[in-house]
């Protein structure tokens, strides 16, 4: 379900979104000298990763995207499986999972904008040889 082809195959391993082979970011996202440092080209395909100036600022909205969608489920499931949580409780819950997670969601935005706009080309690598 998850192979190569698949937009969700370049969004959770980080791969390239034309050929799924080259690394997209420089590092970990929870490396912190590297965090959310996106290479100029892909390694494989020599896709230009920045494909115009501030390209990654719509990205912004993704975070946006993800961190509500973290705040309702992580409020949901601490009202559901805390019997006697209060808001402040829920807030620390939300707070708490947002802090952890930060990271992640801003590598995962920058990938998942890149692939609204670049395709899969399964030849892409034979095409350059
Ligand atoms: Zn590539």
């Amino acid at each position: 379900m998850l192979g190569k082809g698949n937009k969700l195959y370049s969004i959770f391993r980080m791969k390239c979104p034309r050929c799924h082979e080259g690394d997209f970011y420089k590092g970990h996202p929870y490396k912190f000298s590297t965090m959310g440092r996106v290479k100029e080209e892909c390694s494989e395909c020599k896709l230009k990763y920045n494909i115009e100036p501030s390209f990654y600022h719509g990205s912004y909205y993704v975070t946006y995207a993800l961190g509500v969608a973290l705040f309702v489920v992580v409020g949901v499931l601490t009202y559901l499986l805390i019997p006697n949580a209060g808001p402040k409780t829920i807030l620390i819950a939300i707070f708490a999972s947002l802090a952890i997670l930060s990271p992640w969601f801003y590598a995962l935005s920058k990938i998942i904008w890149i692939n609204f706009f670049v395709k899969y080309d399964k030849g892409i690598l034979k095409k350059r040889l």
